[in-house]
């Protein structure tokens, strides 16, 4: 099997750069289906296992399009629990190393509200998080989803077996109907269905079996 370069992808030389310090040279199977897409800004479903490198998939669309010099929030990832919402941070924050100094920020529920309300103070350019303490965010005013650009739903079908369908729809609301959405899960089930029909603009649906 042929194992595609990232250096095939339109992404910039320093993101290339810091790529091959991550020791990150071929692209996954998920990549390779996703990332020409998600650069072309499109919205897609993506369906692929565990461990198959999803993260990089849509952290590549959020650091492509990041303006490392603009201070308001342009993008936000939701996850199902805190674990997976600091993976996806760290992850991040390894991938825009590139663009020098980016601010990452994690709020989820289970810790105390008012240090990330302090932290919010001095801006992010991307969220990750839990629904439920987004929505608290947007609630006191301390979150403004106004103007992102990429908006993520990672494990999606386990973000709507706990019950946060509602959660999403809300947060989706306050977001700019311009936005990219990128909705990954490792199921398509009905209710991963409804969720890209209502949240997604014509979708580009990828599915992969393997994992590499
Ligand atoms: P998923 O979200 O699909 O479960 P992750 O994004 O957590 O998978 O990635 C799984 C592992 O693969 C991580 O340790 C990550 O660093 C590594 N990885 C991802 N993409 C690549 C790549 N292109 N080359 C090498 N390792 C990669
Ligand atoms: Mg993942």
């Amino acid at each position: 099997m042929t194992s595609p370069l990232f250096s095939l992808l339109p992404l910039g030389q320093p993101v290339l750069d810091n790529l091959d310090a991550m020791q990150y040279h071929s692209m996954t199977p998920i990549q390779a289906a996703s990332l020409p897409l998600i650069l072309e800004g499109r919205d897609i479903v993506a369906q692929a296992k565990t461990g198959s490198g999803k993260t990089a998939a849509f952290g590549l669309g959020i650091v492509h399009r990041l303006e490392p010099t603009a201070y308001h929030t342009q993008a936000l990832v939701l996850c199902p629990t805190r674990e997976l919402a600091e993976q996806v941070a760290n992850e991040l924050r390894r991938l825009a190393r590139a663009l020098g100094n980016i601010k990452i920020l994690t709020l989820c529920g289970g810790t105390p509200i008012r240090p990330q309300v302090e932290s919010l103070k001095f801006g992010a350019h991307v969220l990750v998080g839990t629904p439920g303490r987004i929505m608290d965010h947007i609630d006191r005013q301390t979150v403004d989803l106004g103007a992102i650009h990429t908006l993520v739903l990672d494990e999606a079908d386990r973000m709507l077996d706990m019950g946060f369908f509602d959660d999403v729809a809300k947060i989706v609301r306050n977001c700019p109907a311009t936005r990219q959405t990128l909705l990954f899960s490792a199921t398509y089930a009905d209710d991963i269905r409804k969720a890209s029909a209502r949240f997604l603009k014509q979708p580009a649906q990828v599915k992969v079996e393997s994992v590499h």
